[in-house]
C-alpha cells in the first residue's frame, strides 16, 4: 500500500484506486522554465513511473496556460502577438522536458478548450454561483461556496481581497471570465453567450480536467505556492458546478526551491533556468539533485549543496562503472535493504531516503570489497523511475576513439598529451580513473 501526504486532509492517505487520474498544473508559457519548475515536473514524472512500476494504471494530464496576463504583458513588451509568445515558450518548455526525460500522457492547451470553459461557467451562472457584470466579465461568488479555504486551512471570514476589481459584488469573488469589448492585437478574445472576452486562470484547469477525467478524480499536483488562491478556487468552482465532493481525493504539493535562501526572481538576478543549468551539468544530474530531496522539503540551492550532491552523484556513477571489479559473493543478502527501500517509497515516496540507503550500501560494498549482483538488479529496477543512476547514453564513437588514443599515448609515456585528452573528456562529463592495468570510464551523462 502506498500512502502520500495529502494537503487537503493534512495527513498521509493511501492511494486506493488502481486506475489513477492524475493532473499537474503545467507552465504559463511566457518565459523559460526555471529549476523550481523542473522540480515539480521531475518529481511527478518519477512518481508516476513509480506508480506504474507498482502496477497502477495512471493517466497523467498536464495543462498549458497559453492565455494569461503574464503572456499578454510579455507580448506587449516584445511587440508580438500573445500566441506567438505562447507557442515559442511552449516549444522551449517541451525541449526542457525532453532533456529531463519528463513524460506526460496528455498536454492540454487552455486555448483549445474554450468550449468546455464556457460550458462550465454557464453552469455556475445557472446555479447562481457566478454573475455577469456590466462589462461582460463573470465572477465566482466565493462566499456562496461554504467550504472555501479548506485546502489552505484559512477561515473565509478572515480572508481579504483575492484579486482587484471595481465590479465585484464582494472582495473575495474571483474572475471566471474577463469581458472585453473590443479586439486588441495583444489580447485574444472569444465569443461567449454573455459577450466577448477570455477565461480566467483557475477555470482553465477545472474545465480541462472535467473534459478528460470527469467532475471528480484522484490526484492533483502542483507547486506549494499554487495552494492559494489557485487550487482553492479550483475546488470551489468544480464542487459548486457538479455538486459532488470531493473534487479531488489527494492534493500533492511540491515545496519551493530557494536560491541561497531567497525566492528566485528576475529582479534579484538569482533566476536559474533549466536551460542554464543543463549547460553546466548533465540533465541527469538535475533529476538526481531534485530527487535527492524529499518533495515536501524546501530545497536551498547554493554552491555548497550543489558540490555535496554532485559528489554523491559521482559516487553512485563511479560504483556503476566499476562494480564488476568487486569480488562476487552470492551469500550477501539484500532483503533487509530492499525492505527499507520499499518502505521509504511506499511511505510518501521518500526518494531522499532511498538515495541515502543506496549510498550507505555502496559504502558497505566498497569496504568489504564484496558484492552480490542482485544489488545491481535492485539499482536498475529503481532507476526505471528515478532515471538518474545509470548513464542515459552509451559512449559514442568519438569518445571511444579518444579513450583509445589516450591509452596509446600513455603506453608510449606521452603523459602530458594523455592528460590533455583526459581533461577534454572531463569537460564532457566523462571521467577516467586509471587502475593497475585498467582504465575505468565513468560516464556522468
Ligand atoms: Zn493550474
Amino acid at each position: 500500500m502506498i500512502k502520500v501526504y495529502n494537503s487537503l486532509t493534512k495527513k498521509k492517505n493511501y492511494i486506493k484506486n488502481k486506475n489513477l487520474k492524475l493532473f499537474v498544473c503545467g507552465p504559463t508559457v511566457y518565459d523559460l522554465s526555471h529549476i523550481g519548475h523542473a522540480r515539480i515536473y521531475v518529481f511527478f514524472d518519477s512518481f508516476v513511473r513509480f506508480l506504474r512500476n507498482k502496477g497502477f494504471k495512471v493517466k497523467f494530464l498536464m495543462n498549458i496556460t497559453d492565455i494569461d496576463d503574464k503572456i499578454i504583458n510579455r507580448a506587449k513588451e516584445l511587440n508580438k502577438r500573445p500566441f506567438t509568445v505562447a507557442r515559442r515558450y511552449e516549444k522551449e518548455f517541451l525541449r526542457d522536458m525532453q532533456a529531463l526525460k519528463v513524460k506526460v500522457d496528455i498536454l492540454a492547451r487552455a486555448s483549445e478548450h474554450i468550449d468546455v470553459i464556457i460550458k462550465q461557467i454557464q453552469k455556475l451562472i445557472e446555479k447562481s454561483y457566478a454573475y455577469i457584470t456590466k462589462t461582460g466579465s463573470v465572477y465566482f461568488r466565493t462566499k456562496k461556496y461554504k467550504d472555501y479555504g479548506k485546502l489552505s486551512g484559512q477561515d473565509i471570514n478572515q480572508l481579504k481581497d483575492i484579486e482587484k476589481s471595481e465590479e465585484k459584488e464582494d472582495p473575495l469573488d474571483f474572475a471566471l471570465w474577463k469581458g472585453r469589448t473590443k479586439k486588441d492585437k495583444f489580447e485574444p478574445v472569444w465569443k461567449a453567450p454573455w459577450g466577448y472576452g477570455r477565461p480566467g486562470w483557475h477555470i482553465e484547469d477545472t474545465a480541462i480536467t472535467e473534459k478528460y477525467f470527469g467532475v471528480q478524480y484522484d490526484i492533483h499536483g502542483g507547486g506549494i505556492d499554487l495552494i492559494f488562491p489557485h487550487h482553492e478556487c479550483e475546488i470551489a468552482q468544480q464542487e459548486a458546478a457538479s455538486g459532488k465532493k470531493p473534487f479531488v481525493k489527494i492534493w500533492m504539493h511540491v515545496n519551493l526551491l530557494y536560491v541561497e535562501g531567497k525566492k528566485m526572481s528576475k529582479s534579484l538576478g538569482n533566476f536559474i533556468t533549466i536551460r542554464d543549468f543543463i549547460k553546466k551539468y548533465p540533465p541527469r544530474f538535475l533529476r538526481f539533485f531534485i530527487l535527492y530531496h524529499h518533495w515536501r522539503s524546501i530545497i536551498d540551492y547554493n554552491q555548497n549543496t550543489l558540490n555535496d550532491i554532485w559528489n554523491k552523484y559521482f559516487k553512485i556513477n563511479e560504483f556503476v562503472a566499476k562494480f564488476n571489479l568487486f569480488e562476487k559473493d552470492l551469500s550477501i543478502n539484500y532483503s533487509k535493504f530492499l525492505k527499507e527501500i520499499n518502505k521509504s517509497l511506499e511511505d510518501d515516496f521518500n526518494t531522499s531516503r532511498v538515495i541515502s540507503l543506496i549510498l550507505e550500501e555502496i559504502n558497505k560494498i566498497e569496504k568489504a570489497n564484496k558484492y552480490n549482483e542482485s544489488f545491481i538488479k535492485i539499482l536498475k529496477e529503481l532507476d526505471s523511475f528515478f532515471l538518474c543512476f545509470f548513464p542515459w547514453e552509451r559512449l559514442n564513437k568519438k569518445i571511444i576513439s579518444l579513450i583509445k588514443k589516450r591509452e596509446k599515448l600513455r603506453k608510449s609515456r606521452k603523459f602530458e598529451e594523455a592528460d590533455k585528452i583526459r581533461e577534454k573528456l572531463k569537460n564532457k562529463f566523462i571521467y577516467l580513473e586509471d587502475l593497475p592495468g585498467k582504465t575505468i570510464v565513468i560516464n556522468l551523462n
